[in-house]
């Protein structure tokens, strides 16, 4: 058996966004992840499914796993012939101890490949608007580690002088402009103090910033040499951090980014279709928010397994209109076309309408453009404006079991001739929820949003008993959702995106956070 690869991968210090392309790439070939806790856990969703995953990092009631059984690991599923991902925070070496399972992996004739990723060292004081060099501040910086001795005990490199755990702080104390320290919360006490020892002025500016990048959960403490240490103590500020020392800290003040904005640092739900591109969850971390996953709906074929779809389709040039109600609509509407052997040609006698922006868009994407958009974009807003003689036309809507009625009620007021067709069902998928109940009863939700009523249905049903709490904000991407949202959930939404998309929904939720006073 050849062994399989072992690929040593940076998974960047928190936000997602930051692993690198290769570090994606060899995540999506790979049989078995080994992680630990330092590395986001949404990088897991680019493995396979059935990729086997390994947590090796500290729980809270539980060790972490020994280096040496982590080395084991890595050869044991080499061995086996398997490609494995090992990710690892920040950059692999970088205090990561990478070094350590290249050279074991080595000694072993596994193949591996590094690749290097986006250090904490630097990233997590970017994040807090403070650049490690400056041409005014800093021409240089130097990242240490605040652990020396333990951290040297086990690899068995340390030197005489260090065997007595005497460092060369005269040298570490100028080692750079800039000092970043690494691991370095509990002993900041030695730190600063050998610091000032060995001449740095207790007014030099301090920062530390913890669970840098990590939207949500990212704290920044700014001080100085002299009294970091009790305002540490006060604030009971805990690793995982950065510690800056040095003039840059200053430009915080100034360059200060991530936490600011109105969507910066809130905890919010997705609540989405499980086969749906999570582009909210993207589009709300570029704003500095930390999405929370929750899928709830699965997409699956009619009950009739299609047999009223492949029908319309096969008379599909009888029709005046389609009407498609939503973006899986118009998908499951195309792969039945493909699957009849027919392609656009078979639709150029029928206009097509579609509900509202997303589901254009799904259309555009396959080459449709759609006829007509109503300006209020609900089934019913279609049904009422679609222009012409709906009298006399003959109408084929394409929907969702279950789906809202409106459509079809407002074509029978207007006596259209109309074959409403089943093109998929959405069913529960309760994944997830148990972190969701979990994070709702500890107050680390902002808000809860909602794409559609069948979201908010399931949303429901998924968490039982479990009460929203009022401090969560509860947003709506339109009427129709606001209603159903109001309907089950006892309380009228907060926010109701004016222009019903998820940019739509972003920002009416920053409109709604901008108005309240926050503390
Ligand atoms: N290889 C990692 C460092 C591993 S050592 C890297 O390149 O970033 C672990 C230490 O890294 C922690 O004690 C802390 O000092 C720092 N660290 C890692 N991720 C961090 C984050 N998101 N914010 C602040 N510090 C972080």
């Amino acid at each position: 058996m050849t062994n399989g690869t072992v690929y040593l991968i940076g998974a960047g210090p928190g936000d997602p966004r930051l692993l690198t392309v290769g570090g994606m790439e060899a995540l999506r070939i790979a049989d078995v992840v080994v992680y630990d806790r330092l590395a986001h856990p949404s990088l897991l969703d680019y493995a396979p499914a059935g990729a086997e995953r390994v947590y090796v990092g500290k729980q809270a009631d539980k060790h972490a796993m020994t280096q040496d059984n982590i080395n084991a690991l890595l050869a044991d599923r080499a061995g086996a012939g398997k490609t494995v991902a090992r990710l690892k925070g920040g950059d692999p070496f970088v205090f990561g101890r990478g070094g350590e399972e290249a050279e074991y992996l080595r000694d072993r004739d596994i193949p591996f490949v590094v690749l290097p990723g986006v250090t904490s060292a630097i990233a997590a004081p970017a994040y807090a608007g403070i650049p490690v060099t400056h041409r005014d501040a800093a021409s240089s910086f130097a990242v240490i580690t605040g652990h020396e001795r333990d951290d040297r005990r086990e690899s068995g490199t340390r030197t005489a002088g260090e065997a007595e755990g005497r460092r060369r702080w005269d040298k570490i104390a100028y080692a750079g402009d800039t000092l970043l320290f690494l691991m370095g919360v509990e002993n900041l006490d030695e730190i600063t103090s050998q610091l000032m020892a060995h001449g740095r002025a207790p007014e030099t500016p301090v920062a530390l910033v913890r669970w840098g990048t990590w939207a949500g959960k990212q704290e920044t403490l700014v001080s100085t040499l002299g009294e970091v240490v009790e305002k540490v103590r006060a604030a009971k500020f805990q690793a995982p951090a950065v510690t800056i020392v040095g003039e840059v800290v200053r430009l915080r003040e100034k360059l200060r980014w991530f936490d600011r904005g109105p969507l910066a640092g809130k905890r919010i739900v997705v609540t989405r279709a499980r086969e749906q591109a999570s582009e909210f969850a993207a589009l709300l971390r570029a704003a500095g928010a930390e999405p929370v996953e929750f899928p709830l709906i699965q997409i699956v074929p009619p009950a009739d397994g299609y047999e009223a779809l492949d029908t319309a389709i096969i008379r599909i040039g009888s029709y005046d209109w389609l009407c498609f109600t939503s973006a899986p609509a118009v998908q499951a509407f195309c792969a039945r076309l493909t699957a009849a052997n027919k392609d656009a040609r078979a639709l150029a006698t029928a206009q097509i309408a579609a509900v509202g922006a997303a589901t254009s868009e799904a259309l555009r994407a396959r080459g449709f453009v759609a006829d007509f958009l109503p300006s209020e974009a609900t089934g019913a807003g279609l049904g009422r404006e679609l222009p012409g003689s709906i009298g006399f036309s003959n109408i084929l809507v394409l929907r969702a079991q279950d789906g809202d009625t409106g459509l079809l009620d407002a074509l029978a007021a207007r006596e259209a001739t109309t074959d409403a067709v089943v093109a998929y069902e959405n069913v529960l998928d309760g994944a997830g929820a148990d972190d969701v109940r979990a994070r709702l009863t500890a107050g680390t939700i902002d808000a809860v949003t909602f794409t559609s009523s069948s979201t908010v249905k399931n949303f429901v049903t998924a968490l039982g008993d479990t009460p929203l709490p009022p401090s969560v904000a509860v947003a709506c991407i339109g009427p129709s959702t606001a209603r159903t949202a109001e309907e089950l959930l006892g309380r009228a939404p907060d926010v109701t995106a004016l222009e019903p998309s998820v940019a739509g929904l972003m920002d009416a939720l920053a409109g709604f956070w901008a108005s309240t006073v926050s503390e």
